[in-house]
C-alpha cells in the first residue's frame, strides 16, 4: 500500500476527532510571544472551533494522533471492530503542523487525543512527546490541551500536565453499568482514580507556586471531562447528578456533554437515531445553573419530568420555577440575590445590575424590561412599585404562555 501523505492522515485523523466536545479552552494563563520570545499566543483571534463560557471563540487544531486503537467502545468510531479508514502521525509531524497552521493564523493552539496503539503508556509518551517538542524545543506558547489516557501510568500523565494548559479525561458515559456495557475494555474506577491524581497535582503545583515562584506550572487550566449523551439508557437526573459529583470531587473546570450521533459502522448496540440536539443544549443550561446561579443537583433534577429528563420545549430555569410557583413572585426592590438568581429571564449580570440600582431609587417595570431580553418571561415572577402579577404567577396555563412558540421552517430558507 502506498504511503499516507500527510494531508491524507490529516483529512482522516481530524475527521475521526470530531467526536469530541471538550475542547473549549477557557480559564488559561496568559502567555504571548510579544517581544520576540517564543513562538505563539493563547490571545487572539482565528478560525473558529470551540467557545469559552465567556463567548470567546477559539481556533484549535483538533486531531488525533492516530485512529488505530486496541479497544472497542462501542460509541466510538475508531474503534477497533469499526471498519474505517486508519493513519497514524509520528509526533514530529503533529509538531510540524501545529506550528505550519499557527504560523499561517489558522489556530490558536492544539487539541490532542488519540486511539490506543499497543498499549496505553506508549500511547500516553507519544502524546507527551508532541507536547514536548512544541514547548522545549520551539518555545511554543500556545494552548495545549490533551486527552489523557486513565489506564496510562501515573507519571506519564504527570508529564502532560507539565506541559499542558488542560488535560482531560473523558468519564464517557453517566452510569458504570453503560460503560460496562459499552466500553468493556474501560473500567468506571481507573477513571476516577487517574481524575483524582491529576486533582492532586493540581493542588501540589497550586501550592508549590505560592512558595516558589518558579514551582512548575501543571496544567493552570485544570482539567475537563465528557460525558455521552443519548448512547445509553442515562436519564438527565442520572447525567446532572453525576456531573455534579464530579465537580465537587475532582474540581473540574468543564463537564462537556455531546449528544451521541450515529456513527459509520456503528455497533448494533447502539440506538439509531440521535438524541435531539435541544437536550444537550438543556444540559448545559442546567450545568450553568449550578455553577453560576446557586442551584443544587437536587433543584436541577426537581426540574425533571416524570421520565427523569429535563424538558425540551423550556429551560430548566423556567421550568423549576413552574414547578415551585410559591417561591413567586419576588421583590426586584427587597429580594435578596440568592432569590432574584431564581427568576426566569434574569441571568447573572442582570441580577447585579438590579442589585447596584435599587441602592439609588425604587425601580420599575420598566427598569427591569431594560435588562432583559423578555420581559414576559419575567413579569409572572417578580413586582415591581408599580407591578403585581397578581393570578399570572398561578395561571395553570403558564407554561403554554411562556413557553417559546414552535417556528414553522421556511420550505426554501437557505
Ligand atoms: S479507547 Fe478511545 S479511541 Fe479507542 S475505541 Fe475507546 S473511545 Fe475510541
Amino acid at each position: 500500500m502506498a504511503a499516507q501523505t500527510i494531508l491524507q492522515k490529516l483529512e482522516i485523523l481530524a475527521d475521526a476527532a470530531k467526536y469530541d466536545a471538550s475542547c473549549a479552552s477557557s480559564g488559561t494563563a496568559k502567555k504571548n510571544s510579544l517581544g520576540g520570545k517564543g513562538i505563539g499566543s493563547t490571545e487572539g483571534m482565528g478560525i473558529c472551533h470551540a467557545y469559552a463560557p465567556d463567548g470567546r471563540c477559539i481556533s484549535l487544531l483538533k486531531i488525533l494522533l492516530t485512529n488505530h486503537c486496541v479497544f472497542d467502545c462501542h460509541y466510538c468510531v475508531n474503534r477497533k471492530s469499526s471498519n474505517v479508514a486508519r493513519a497514524r502521525f509520528t509526533p514530529q509531524e503533529v509538531v510540524d503542523l501545529t506550528l505550519a497552521f499557527y504560523r499561517r493564523n489558522y489556530i490558536e493552539g492544539l487539541f490532542l487525543s488519540s486511539g490506543i496503539v499497543k498499549n496505553s503508556n506508549h500511547t500516553m509518551e507519544q502524546i507527551v512527546e508532541v507536547a514536548r517538542i512544541l514547548r522545549e524545543e520551539h518555545d511554543f506558547r500556545g494552548y495545549i490541551h490533551l486527552k489523557t489516557i486513565p489506564e496510562a501510568d501515573a507519571e506519564i500523565v504527570h508529564q502532560a500536565g507539565l506541559y499542558a494548559d488542560r488535560v482531560s479525561i473523558n468519564v464517557e458515559l453517566p452510569t458504570d453499568s453503560g460503560l460496562t456495557r459499552l466500553a468493556p475494555d474501560k473500567d468506571a474506577r481507573q477513571i476516577e482514580g487517574a481524575m483524582g491524581k491529576v486533582k492532586s497535582d493540581l493542588v501540589e503545583a497550586k501550592d508549590a507556586r505560592k512558595r516558589f515562584k518558579h514551582a512548575p506550572r501543571f496544567a493552570p487550566a485544570g482539567q475537563s471531562t465528557q460525558m455521552i449523551v443519548g448512547a445509553d439508557a442515562a436519564t438527565d437526573a442520572d447525567i446532572v447528578g453525576k456531573a455534579s459529583r464530579l465537580y465537587d470531587n475532582f474540581r473540574l473546570r468543564r463537564v462537556y456533554y455531546s449528544a451521541f450521533s450515529p456513527i459509520p459502522d456503528a455497533s448494533a448496540v447502539l440506538p439509531l437515531k440521535r438524541p435531539p440536539l435541544i437536550r444537550e443544549h438543556r444540559l448545559y443550561q442546567s450545568d450553568w445553573l449550578m455553577r453560576f446561579y446557586g442551584y443544587k443537583p437536587s433543584d436541577v433534577m426537581q426540574a425533571t419530568e416524570a421520565d427523569g429528563n429535563l424538558p425540551l420545549d423550556i429551560d430548566p430555569k423556567l421550568a423549576w420555577a413552574l414547578k415551585f410557583r410559591e417561591a413567586f413572585p419576588v421583590d426586584v426592590n427587597r429580594a435578596s440575590k440568592e432569590q432574584l438568581l431564581r427568576v426566569p429571564g434574569l441571568g447573572v449580570k442582570a441580577v447585579g445590575k438590579i442589585l447596584a440600582s435599587r441602592r439609588h431609587r425604587a425601580l420599575r417595570l420598566d427598569d427591569v424590561a431594560l435588562l432583559t431580553q423578555s420581559i414576559t418571561k419575567v413579569r409572572p415572577f417578580i413586582c415591581t412599585v408599580d407591578w403585581r402579577p397578581i393570578t399570572l404567577t398561578d395561571r395553570a396555563d403558564l407554561r403554554s404562555l411562556l413557553a417559546p412558540k414552535a417556528e414553522q421552517l421556511e420550505l426554501f430558507a437557505a
